[in-house]
């Protein structure tokens, strides 16, 4: 099977759920067109043969998230751009492959729904659930290359392309990392799959999402009592005699895959044409975003996504101007459709407020209605005094404040927050109302494979917070 082949699986009737209009598509897009655009961000793979041999594989496999799947999540963020909800991006920044364990999968996953429940909790909109999870493997970097005590090697571009340890051997790009990248992918979704559902990520579950080492600190004490009013909420329907159908609709929860759309011949082998929608399907996750450094309007990345079906996120970093935003989602929304575009502004404390709002009118006036989604988390990364890559929780508190301040002014919805957190006990972003985290504690605990995340009791304290903005 090539990659315009069909997978079995992909051939059943158009459900009932399939309602989303299929992306316009140039008559010069193919799942492969975007190797006549200039690409970013690729590592220089030594071994071309190896490439085209993993590609040709990765194109035979099973796709690992289904269209039906993809549309549920379409209807989900048309849903928030109308005002109807609220999104949750969050996950690492780099996943690694060792950590998809059920352990690893477990932490994270308790990590983003106890997030979730104090947003839905505090502002009683329903959450979509999206988790930088199963894919997200491949990291842009600012330089080619990284320089050590003189010796100078190619930079680590994530699990998905090459290895952190700093020899010439470990950063050499290898081919054969895209497939292990795909198994690893499987491999956590099932895992993912089997804890939604067998019943983990139910609400009723809320207390046990809590992790014996935060449960003693001020903030897991917090959301113990919010999980307390949840479990009587739910005695209380029960009691009342809610019915049963209903019920369990409020058990389940769905949490959607995301990750960068970085690494172009992976994404283009995960490609598969769906029939009976008339559409393509990048089934490698739920939704795909673009970066900041590779949306450039005639490049590559965008070329790729501007011909699936898939739910598309679009960094927007400071120096982005209204007419090019308004290009970008020209060519990656030509039909106006809510629920197709998710912008995601990434300005940096204290930037909102003059860059945003101009951005945003851009977008209206042009007549499309993406959900607004604010990431704190990469315009406030810097080198603390000790040497670390850090973010204060403080500037990511303000950059949130200001992303709500703009939308209230402006009369639109605040559609979500995108965030870097793990389930982890780590010590990588500063600051925190309740265990401060100083520069000198940075050392303790810094197990990130690329940006600084959130820990628990930060992860905590900011779903409090933001829950507060919700229903201001
Ligand atoms: C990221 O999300 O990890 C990232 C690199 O973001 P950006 O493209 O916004 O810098
Ligand atoms: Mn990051």
């Amino acid at each position: 099977m090539t990659v315009s082949g069909m997978h079995p699986s992909l051939t059943a009737p158009l459900s009932a759920a399939a309602d989303t209009a299929s992306q316009p598509r140039p008559a010069s897009w193919s799942p492969s067109s975007w190797r006549s655009y200039p690409a970013k961000q690729q590592p220089e793979w030594p071994d071309a043969q190896l490439l085209r041999r993993v590609s040709d594989t990765l194109s035979m496999q099973p796709p690992l998230v289904l269209p039906d799947e993809i549309a549920d999540l379409r209807q989900a963020l048309a849903q928030v751009a109308a005002g109807e909800g609220f999104l949750l991006q969050a996950g690492d920044c780099a996943e690694r492959f060792s950590s998809c364990t059920e352990e690893g999968v477990r932490s994270k996953l308790s990590m983003i729904l106890q997030v979730a429940l104090l947003l839905t909790y505090g502002s009683g909109l329903p959450v979509v659930k999206v988790g930088r999870i199963a894919g997200q493997f491949g990291k842009p970097r600012s330089r080619p290359t990284e320089v050590v005590g003189g010796v100078e090697l190619p930079a680590f571009r994530g699990d998905i392309v090459n290895d952190p340890e700093f020899t010439a051997e470990a950063r050499r790009p290898d081919a054969d990392r895209l497939l292990r990248a795909y198994y690893h992918s499987l491999a956590a979704l099932n895992v993912l799959r089997a804890l939604t559902r067998g019943g983990c990520a139910d609400l009723g579950q809320a207390h046990a999402w809590n992790q014996e080492f935060v449960r003693r600190s001020p903030a897991g004490r917090r959301y113990e009592n919010a999980a307390d009013d949840i479990t009587w909420a739910l005695r209380f329907m029960s009691a009342c005699g809610v019915d049963t159908r209903l019920q369990a609709e409020l058990h389940r929860i769905q949490l959607y895959t995301s990750h960068e759309a970085l690494l172009l011949p992976y994404e283009q082998a995960l490609i598969r044409y769906d029939e009976s929608r008339g559409a393509w399907f990048d089934t490698s996750a739920h939704m795909l975003w673009v970066g900041e450094r590779t949306r450039q309007l005639d490049g590559a990345h965008v070329e790729l996504l501007s011909g699936i079906d898939n739910p598309i996120g679009v960094k927007v970093g400071p120096s982005t101007t209204p007419d090019q935003l308004r290009a970008l989602c020209e060519r990656l929304d030509p039909e106006r459709t809510a629920g197709r575009l998710t912008l995601i502004s990434r300005l940096g404390a204290g930037r909102a407020d003059k860059v945003l709002a101009p951005l945003m009118r851009a977008v209206r006036n042009a007549g499309h209605t993406p959900v607004w989604a604010c990431d704190p988390m990469h315009g406030n990364t810097f080198i603390s005094k000790s040497g670390y890559k850090t973010r204060r929780l403080a500037d990511i508190v303000t950059e949130i404040a200001e992303f709500f301040s703009v939308h209230n002014e402006e009369g639109t919805h605040p559609g979500g927050i995108h965030l870097e957190l793990t389930g982890d006990d780590v010590t990588e972003c500063l600051g925190g109302d309740l265990e401060e985290i100083l520069d000198d504690h940075l050392g303790t605990r810094y197990e990130t494979a690329c940006d600084p995340r959130l820990n628990t009791a930060q992860s905590i304290e900011l779903g409090f917070l933001v829950a507060e903005f919700l229903r201001e």
